[in-house]
């Protein structure tokens, strides 16, 4: 039973414009909220050509928590879960979509605004319970905000409590870089860019590795996108086995009655460099990073930054150009 001060009337048509109202009505009662927002527009932002794409870095210092987070299971037994319904901020209300999630305001945003969606029950972070959720929300979105996934050890914070999060469309480099490939001046640009290995349920393809590697599905049926993404994540486990699920990010967008789907396959949590000394970089990449905006809470970090380190980051922490080759050779072989 969800206690009353947490629901705000939910009813499915306009989900967006509800979702925009609690976003405008919280930060006056909740102060959490209220500093998040102020950190957020304080923010330092840069970008850089890397990897022939232009990345850019957001230095907001309310994301220390989370970059610095242990998500061993010594760490999270320690800490108390902060997506349970009964340790939710009593300031902090939620919508309730389709009975089994709270849509939630993000009190550290990335996004203006950016929303967390949270599962009722306490539930390990997988994406097979979560996919479905992620592309009807996406629908019922109307195509106003991309839904995003981190896998469990691809920069989830928390785990151990199933979530989705929600930043407002084309606020993510991958997205804005995906319409110009399509809309630039060589009509062809996008075929190339877009490596296509399959075609039926949905369509596949692949992002040239010299970029962020990635995988693109494109479909009009949900059923189908569901196969497809499950295909991705059996091939990912043949080359990169890993419990409890292959490694990856995972984002969503609803355009034209279709879903395009971006998968970005990891091989590593986290980059050599990670860490909190002088030397190092508290910078733990989850989907907002290897689409293309790099989250930098600290500010000596920051101001290190350069090419060389960011395409450092993205070489070890996404697939290697000989994983890249052998996803794209077992997409185009599997029957
Ligand atoms: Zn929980």
């Amino acid at each position: 039973m969800i206690p009353e001060r947490c629901l705000t009337t939910t009813p499915m048509t306009g989900l967006a414009r509800r979702m925009l109202q609690l976003w405008h009505r919280q930060p006056a009662d909740w102060p959490q909220l209220a500093d998040g927002l102020a950190a957020l527009r304080q923010a330092t932002r840069r970008s850089w050509p890397v990897c022939n794409a232009l990345v850019s870095a957001q230095c907001n210092p309310v994301r220390l928590a989370s970059a610095s987070a242990g998500i061993d299971p010594a760490s999270l037994a320690k800490r108390p879960c902060q997506l349970c319904l009964d340790r939710l901020p009593k300031q902090q209300k939620a919508i309730e979509y389709r009975q089994d999630w709270l849509i939630l305001c993000n009190p550290a945003p990335l996004f203006d605004p950016h929303f967390t969606i949270a599962s009722k029950s306490h539930q390990p972070q997988r994406i097979s319970p979560a996919l479905d959720t992620m592309l009807a929300l996406t629908r019922d979105l109307d195509g106003a905000y991309t839904v995003f996934y981190n896998g469990p050890k691809c920069g989830a914070s928390l785990p151990d409590h199933l979530h989705l999060q929600a930043a407002p469309i084309g606020a993510l480099p991958c997205e804005r870089e995906l319409a110009s490939r399509i809309c630039g001046n060589d009509g062809n640009s996008a075929r190339r860019w877009i490596d296509w290995v399959r075609d039926d349920p949905v369509r596949v393809g692949l992002t040239p590795h010299c970029y962020r590697p990635g995988v693109i599905l494109v479909g009009e049926n949900s059923d189908a996108i569901c196969q497809g993404v499950a295909l991705v994540m059996t091939l990912l486990n043949k080359i990169n086995p890993v419990e409890p699920e292959s490694m990856m990010n995972l984002l969503i967008t609803y355009t034209e009655d279709r879903w395009i789907v971006w998968i970005f396959p990891r091989q590593a949590h986290r980059p050599s460099c990670y860490g909190s000394g002088p030397n190092h970089f508290l910078i733990s990449p989850g989907s907002v990073d290897v689409a293309g905006l790099l989250i930098v809470p600290r500010p000596t970090d920051f101001d290190r930054l350069t090419p060389k380190v960011i395409g450092d980051i993205y070489e070890q922490v996404l697939f290697s150009n000989q994983q890249y080759a052998h996803l794209r050779s077992l997409l185009v072989e599997h029957e």
